[in-house]
């Protein structure tokens, strides 16, 4: 049914000429052309050239740097202005090595076992040890524990771990690795609670490119509750070894450019999405989709041949999986144009079909885009604002800084099954889809850029820290390092 809706909404956009727009206003026949100019264009073919033309794109990798360049000589080839590679700092390189795993007794059975990014190698020779289940994290029951930790393989059950939130519980999951290592655990496994034994679900959101204090490693479902059972019987030893390598800090760069405003070209509505991968699949949903509608919305606004009021910055941030570094960078060394900042979109989520926005849980805002959403995005089926705040992505860096933030919002189903898998590849992206999700992206970004006053004022820092006590993430943000009750100091 929805494919057919947009099946039709994409044969309607194709049929339609800039001068068919139905809805009288000054920036109507734009967003017609807009989307006209999105259905007809190379949405796919961008897509493809960077997930399949680089695959993985690990930060710090070879093929990160190589589609950044690339991206750069897109934009340029598109005519787009101040043209740009910046770099952000990563605190250590890594990169996974290959790696052997298998349960040593009380039978022998080789299983799959992926290393978690930026976890240590382990050491020479690998490590054979019995496993010690732990369902809590808390510093109580790690204290009890000691005596047993040492020397072990600690597996935690995360489906009683996380059963909080992931998000919520990574903290005390993070916390849990040095009172392990104290109590001399010699590496610390998650289980994925997917089927097939499939691996890329756990990833540190702590990490902010450090090194962890132990090795680290997921394994797969269906292995993970042999030996559970195994252990029922008696003790369980496990053997298995990475040879991940680990460089000192390097920077990495974010691509960044511009299509320069007519009327006010020093005020900006920044358009977003993340270049780096997980290195598993091939980056396709996440997030070769969000890279190509920042691309792809670039090279339709620079066609229309008519710039918007404000400039628009159309940014791809490197480092987002391992902390957001890219945003978080960009953010620190770019105060000025960050009062100058009337919005910042991000896409981040695959290319489900398009729901609307997510902004943050900001009244003003919502009431705002509502009207913007209902008038040139209802056709898409894009007219939901919903103000759900979250920080799990590049917005972050500037919802702390109180700058009005739109996170694309489309249905997930997909996302979800693929994100961070060996599985993330573009077979899965819907070509429909795809393009109506970046026809948001980029109508969005013009009429933000476009509208005589901006769509909402900035927060104060006492209405940003309200709003995040508001809906739990302060202490969170707090501890990850991206936000603090005082003021930001750029
Ligand atoms: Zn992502």
């Amino acid at each position: 049914m929805r494919d057919q809706f947009l099946a039709a909404v994409a044969a309607a956009f194709l049929a339609s000429t800039p001068s068919s727009a139905e809805v009288p206003g000054r920036a109507d026949p734009q967003v017609a052309e807009l989307k006209r100019s999105i259905f007809v264009g190379p949405s796919m073919q961008t897509l493809e050239a960077l997930s399949d033309g680089f695959g993985p794109r690990l930060t710090g990798s070879d093929s990160y740097r190589g589609s950044a360049d690339w991206a750069a000589e897109q934009f340029r080839a598109l005519g787009l202005k101040n043209v740009r590679l910046e770099p952000f700092t990563v605190p250590a390189g890594w990169t996974r090595g290959g790696g052997r795993a298998r349960i040593a007794a009380p039978e022998q059975t080789p299983i799959t076992l992926e290393s978690v990014g930026w976890s240590p190698p382990t050491p020479a020779g690998g490590i054979d040890a019995e496993v010690l289940w732990i369902d809590d994290v808390s510093p109580a029951n790690l204290a009890r524990l000691a005596p047993e930790i040492k020397g072990r393989v600690v597996i935690l059950d995360t489906a009683k771990v996380f059963k909080g939130g992931a998000y919520a519980a990574v903290l005390d999951v993070h916390a849990a690795y040095e009172p392990i290592k104290r109590a001399g655990g010699v590496a610390i496994l998650f289980p994925n609670p997917d089927p097939g034994n499939a691996l890329g679900e756990y990833v540190d959101l702590l990490t902010g490119g450090k090194i962890l204090p132990l090795p680290m490693a997921e394994i797969g479902m269906e292995e993970t509750l042999l030996i559970r059972r195994l252990a029922r019987r008696g003790p369980v030893r496990l053997e298995f070894s990475f040879e991940n390598k680990v460089t000192p800090a390097f920077q990495d760069p974010n691509v960044i450019a511009e299509v320069r405003g007519r009327e006010k070209p020093d005020e900006w509505v920044l358009v977003g999405g993340h270049l780096d991968s997980w290195d598993y699949g091939r980056g396709a949903a996440d997030n070769g989709v969000g890279a190509t509608a920042v691309l792809e919305a670039a090279r339709a606004i620079a066609a229309l041949g008519r710039p918007p009021r404000r400039s628009i910055r159309f940014v791809l941030w490197g480092g987002e999986e391992p902390g957001q570094l890219g945003s978080q960078g960009y953010a620190r060394s770019h105060p000025d144009e960050i009062r100058r900042l009337t919005a910042v979109l991000n896409a981040d989520t695959g290319a489900g079909r398009p729901i609307g926005w997510r902004v943050a849980d900001r009244p003003d805002l919502v009431a705002a885009l509502k009207p913007l959403a209902a008038r040139h995005l209802a056709d898409l089926d894009a007219e939901a604002v919903l103000d759900i705040t979250t920080c799990s992505t590049d917005h972050c860096a500037f919802l702390v800084r109180g700058v009005p933030t739109l996170n694309l919002l489309v249905d997930r189903t997909v996302y979800e099954q693929i994100h961070h898998r060996a599985s993330d590849t573009v077979d899965k992206i819907n070509e429909v889809e795809l393009k109506a999700d970046v026809a948001v992206v980029a109508v969005t970004a013009y009429m933000l850029a476009e509208q005589e006053t901006a769509i909402a004022p900035h927060q104060s820092p006492a209405e940003v820290a309200a709003l995040l006590k508001r809906v739990g993430l302060d202490e969170s943000l707090v501890r990850l390092g991206r936000w603090s009750p005082e003021p930001p100091r750029n």
